[in-house]
């Protein structure tokens, strides 16, 4: 037994520690590993299936919603980083550059790509000219680099996997709505799909995309009650396509320009689900991205029949969800706990006496609940077991933020709320910067976004005291 505890014990108590948790858990649950290269990680076998379901997913959903897919280079010259002022000015102090190729320097130095809008204008402005050719809706998977100066798996590293979908629209009404619409879309997969409930808002001017009119965001909160900007939609208006002359003729023969969407959502997400819904036993997966739905683990394997038992179960099961079993050597106790550090929704026990009695032992990771079940309709029980541990993460998720969100009318009450918790703080502004950058400098929270759906705190700015203009949310993030 002292073997089966040990992977367990090896990782620190959440409420004790919780980057510690964190680090142990990504490790333990082999979802990466360090790589030689400074700031990057190596996606595990593991980590990478949890993202490839994410991936296809959420590609479904684009392509319901008429986009495609293409894929741009990874380099951008120098001259057209420079296009857009804004735009370089946000992101020059994080690029990565490449000066020489071969032996030869290069006559223009290429920036590896942070962010591809760049390379998406200068493409329209070849392909766009008529309104024949609007809208283009395309997005692309691939891996951008930022230059960061501390790393964690996942939440910030130098090289990440993302989607970044862009957009070209005739008229400002179709851009403002296409970025509203590809917010939903990622709302909707991160409620449904990862059970992670998420606020919906705009950023206020301070936490704008560089060179965008407007960005909206999701927002979610981690068990620490820190918060995660989970996904971005911009829109640029006809800010770009003026950059870069990107043109069209109207249907009277007159020259207009387009109007322009940006929208992205990254690995960072892995983390997201890691501190949502795991626990002090690992990691716990939202059975709509776990790579196992349900672990069978034979029990007694040396005892004739169990084997067949469970491989007969496992080929079963197959037809409906993704199903694996360990049929290795390692005692229970010891797959037990390796299958609850990786999460698996369900796990199904057979052994002797269940298979003289035609039943099993399901037992759900999200609450440890043991039931034993029937194996005539097991199909029916599993599904129904799997619903039920979604919408309890999704539920757990919403209950925790609601516990960890608050309210204050002015800085005393919102330093008093920080100082003993951390969460969400629901506060009016005065639409000032000055009040912005003075909670950040006070609190080290920042503003996460003016949520859509508004309240009425009280009349005044939590910082300066003078009339309201909005509600936003505020936290500290990750
Ligand atoms: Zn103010």
């Amino acid at each position: 037994m002292a073997n089966d505890k040990k992977m367990v014990a090896a990782i620190t108590d959440m409420e004790k520690d919780f980057p510690q948790w964190y680090t142990d858990v990504v490790k333990k649950a082999e979802l990466t590993d360090y790589s030689s290269v400074k700031g990057c990680m190596i996606i595990k076998p593991y980590g990478f299936a949890i993202w490839e379901l994410i991936q296809r997913q959420l590609d479904d959903r684009f392509k319901e919603t008429g986009h495609e897919n293409v894929y741009m280079p990874m380099f951008i010259p120098e001259s057209l980083l420079q296009k857009e002022k804004d735009h370089v000015e946000g992101f020059a102090p994080e690029v990565a550059w490449v000066t020489q190729g071969g032996d030869n320097v290069l006559q223009e130095r290429l920036v590896v790509r942070p962010t591809s809008e760049t390379l998406f204008c200068d493409h329209y402005h070849n392909i766009i000219q008529s309104y024949r050719d609007l809208p283009k809706l395309y997005n692309q998977w691939c891996s951008v680099v930022r230059w960061e100066k501390t790393t964690r798996p996942f939440l910030r590293t130098t090289e990440f996997l993302w989607q970044e979908g862009h957009t070209a629209h005739a008229t400002a009404e179709e851009s403002a709505e296409e970025t509203i619409k590809m917010l939903n879309v990622y709302a909707d997969f991160c409620e449904d799909v990862l059970a992670i409930p998420v606020i919906k808002g705009e950023k206020t001017a301070k936490e704008r995309f560089a060179g965008a009119k407007n960005t909206y965001t999701i927002e979610s909160l981690m068990h620490d009650g820190k918060a995660l900007q989970s996904g971005t939609s911009h829109n640029f208006d006809d800010i770009f396509a003026k950059s870069f002359d990107i043109q069209y003729t109207d249907k009277d023969n007159q020259l207009q320009y387009v109007h322009q969407t940006s929208w992205g959502l990254s690995t960072r997400l892995m983390g997201a689900i890691i501190m949502v819904h795991g626990d002090n036993n690992g990691l716990v997966l939202p059975p709509r991205i776990a790579p196992t739905q349900v672990i069978v683990i034979p029990i007694a394997m040396q005892k004739e029949g169990v084997i067949e038992k469970a491989q007969e179960i496992t080929d079963r099961l197959k037809k409906s969800f993704r199903v694996k079993n360990d049929l290795t050597d390692k005692s229970p106790g010891w797959k037990f706990s390796e299958y609850e550090m990786k999460g698996v929704p369900v796990r199904l026990e057979i052994g002797p006496k269940d298979i003289e009695k035609n039943q099993c032992v399901l037992v759900r990771r999200d609450t440890g609940e043991k039931t034993i079940a029937s194996l005539d309709n097991i199909e029916e029980t599993i599904a129904l077991l799997l619903d039920d541990v979604q919408a309890n993460l999704y539920k757990k998720a919403l209950d925790n933020r609601n516990s960890k969100t608050y309210s204050a009318k002015n800085m005393d009450e919102f330093q008093d709320i920080l100082n003993s918790h951390q969460g969400f703080i629901k506060a009016m502004w005065c639409g000032d910067r000055a009040c912005e950058d003075k909670i950040k400098d006070l609190t080290a929270a920042t503003s996460r976004c003016i949520p859509f759906e508004q309240e009425e705190i009280s009349d005044t700015c939590v910082c300066c005291g003078k009339k309201a203009k909005n509600m936003v949310i505020w936290g500290r993030a990750y």
